[in-house]
């Protein structure tokens, strides 16, 4: 139903009621006025007739008909009434109006009815010979009327008076029309004092409303107010809800309390978490998760998750666990920007306080790192198990054909003793290596490793020192330029390892004769002051692809060319492992058949001492 103001609810029922009001009392009152008019009249007609009873009676006993008709019209004219005088069979024998001899029958007449039947008959009527209403009172006539016991026979004629009552008519219809006109402002008072009082009770409740719709939008510092213009039950509708917005305030910062709360936790949380609802749309997804998926918390909620994850995996999670009863547990892989990524994936239903399923929460921890930490451990020992295989399998199986051939052939025992000699060395330079590797891990770990500040030179120096040989046996210059003042903050011993490794390999990779460039600079990158060392050599080179593999455990560019030169295949994860122990990188710049470099970059800190 459409709603309507409050004035068109009570107006139309007050002006009905008022003039329902008003028609009543006029009707009452003309009726009354007229019954009352009637009444008058009729009794004065009838005391009329009385009097001229005698005379009419005798004229029509007496048969003087002419007499009568002119006593008629003379009594008629006097008392301004019309006269008539009717046999008991209907004929008219005098009339004070008219003639009497072109009247119709009036045998017919209620009136006259009555009158024959011995009482006063009265009637209103229209009369069509007048053409106007008239009043009529009809007396019996008796002959002898003196005489009471004649009157007991039947009459003998009818005496009737009649008057015209159009008058009485014309006076109610004026006084009905005044009536209308005050109906008519007196509905118009109504109608204003309707407004008055609609509007005294509206605008209270209309300032309750905005009241209320200010609530609604959860604006409760204004209260409403009590005004001199409320009525009582107003005034406690007002009070009421003042109460129950100063609750609705109270529960709102409750609510809003916790679910800043909540939303301070799920921020912070490390693992992802993702609340769906059951139509699988998204409810809540927390910073972890809008990084970990590249979308927008705002742009993800209402969506359902297909349409904003693209991961089949976790989409069929979502389903088992809104149907499972029970807590899921899986990992999920998400690929983002060409990696891999492993979630540790919990799923359980959520349950609102009417025990009904609501939703589904997910966390999800990243494990990757795990996992590849895993792979690498894995491959490290399937590596190493592998590099220790070689020369093992070949120390035992020429030890075993010496004690075979029971030291027969001199020659022979003696080039299989040098054979195990050096897979002993082999063998002895992997355990080394790997050891150093574990020592700087371990070291780097626990922040044990000491950087104090030294002088560049002294440890390029050193480190050619001790490659020197393995040069000079190739026949091959080692060349160091750097500054003499060139300082830094290391662990020297470790440094002149890494830069001897790179110095070995370059001896090593390259053709005899060749020279290998060792220098010591500084230079700016990315605004930043750096430390470069470069080794740089003349000899086979590296092939593009084997670069970004280069500085993993055991990774060898050319296999066969490092099994022969003795190379274990960990010479630069541990240069990659001494650099990031300074804080620093390593890289390599190469080419095939024309010499690779490789630079180590330390940051450069003013500091004396950094640990
Ligand atoms: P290795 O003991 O086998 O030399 P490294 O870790 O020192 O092991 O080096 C890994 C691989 O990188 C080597 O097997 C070799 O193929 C390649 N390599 C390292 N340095 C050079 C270089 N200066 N020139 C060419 N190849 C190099």
């Amino acid at each position: 139903m459409r709603s309507k103001k409050l004035i068109w609810h009570i107006f139309p029922i007050n002006l009905c009621i008022t003039l329902g009001a008003i028609y009543l009392v006029t009707w009452f009152g003309s009726v009354t006025l007229q019954n009352f008019y009637h009444t008058q009249k009729t009794q004065a007609l009838e005391d009329r007739a009385r009097l001229i009873e005698g005379q009419v009676s005798d004229f029509l006993s007496s048969r003087r008909e002419k007499e009568l008709e002119e006593f008629c019209r003379m009594a008629g004219r006097k008392s301004s009434t019309r006269i008539t005088v009717i046999l008991p069979s209907g004929t008219v024998v005098a009339d004070s109006n008219e003639d009497a001899a072109r009247m119709e029958n009036h045998g017919d007449r209620s009136e006259i009815i009555s009158a024959l039947n011995g009482t006063t008959g009265s009637s209103i009527r229209f009369s069509a010979t007048l053409a106007k209403k008239m009043l009529y009172v009809a007396i019996p006539l008796y002959p002898g009327i003196e005489n009471a016991n004649e009157r007991k026979a039947d009459p003998f004629g009818v005496l009737r008076l009649s008057f015209d009552v159009s008058s009485i008519d014309e006076i109610l219809e004026g006084v009905q029309l005044k009536i209308v006109f005050g109906a008519i402002i007196l509905a118009m008072i109504a109608a204003a004092g309707t407004m008055v009082v609609a509007h005294r009770i509206s605008r209270p409740l209309e300032r309750m409303k905005d009241g209320a719709e200010r609530f609604a939008l959860g604006d409760f510092k204004k209260p409403l107010v009590a005004t001199d213009d409320m009525s009582l039950e107003v005034r406690a509708l007002s009070e009421s809800m003042n109460r129950m917005a100063r609750q609705l305030e109270e529960r709102f910062n409750t609510i809003l309390q916790q679910r800043n709360e909540q939303n301070a936790v799920l921020s912070s949380m490390l693992e992802a978490v993702i609340v769906v609802d059951t139509n699988e749309k998204i409810v809540g997804i927390n910073k972890a998760a809008s990084k970990l998926f590249n979308i927008r918390s705002q742009d993800a909620a209402g969506k359902s998750i297909q349409e904003v994850i693209r991961n089949i995996q976790l989409q069929a999670m979502v389903r088992e666990i809104l149907a499972s009863d029970t807590a899921v547990v899986d990992e999920v892989v998400v690929n983002k920007s060409g990696s891999e990524f492993f979630l540790q994936t919990n799923g359980v239903k959520l349950f609102n306080n009417t025990g009904e399923c609501f939703g589904a929460l997910m966390v999800m921890n990243d494990v990757t790192r795990l996992r590849r930490l895993e792979n690498v451990r894995r491959d490290f020992v399937a590596n190493v198990s592998h590099e220790l295989k070689t020369p093992v399998t070949s120390i035992k199986g020429y030890a075993e054909t010496i004690l075979d051939s029971a030291f027969e052939d001199a020659d022979q025992t003696k080039k299989f003793l040098e054979i195990i000699v050096r897979q002993s060395n082999q063998l002895h330079a992997i355990v080394d290596d790997l050891l150093s590797l574990s020592k700087i891990e371990q070291n780097t770990d626990k922040e044990g490793i000491v950087l104090t500040r030294g002088k560049v030179k002294y440890v390029l120096n050193a480190a050619a020192q001790v490659c020197s040989l393995k040069a000079k046996e190739k026949d091959i210059s080692l060349n160091i330029d750097c500054p003499e003042d060139l300082e830094v903050a290391m662990d020297s011993s470790l440094m002149e390892q890494a830069v001897a490794n790179l110095v070995i390999n370059a001896v090593k990779y390259s053709d005899p004769g060749s020279q290998v460039k060792i220098w010591g600079y500084e230079i700016d990158q990315d605004d930043k002051e750096m430390l470069a060392i470069s080794v740089q050599d003349y000899g086979v080179g590296i092939g593009k692809e084997h670069l970004p593999r280069l500085f993993e455990r055991f990774y060898r560019s050319d296999k066969a060319r490092s099994r022969k030169l003795g190379g274990t295949g960990l010479g630069l994860a541990i240069v990659k492992h001494i650099a990031q122990a300074h804080n620093g990188t390593v890289s390599v710049e190469s080419e095939i058949g024309k010499g690779s470099v490789f630079t180590i970059l330390l940051p450069v800190s003013h500091d004396d001492e950094v640990s």
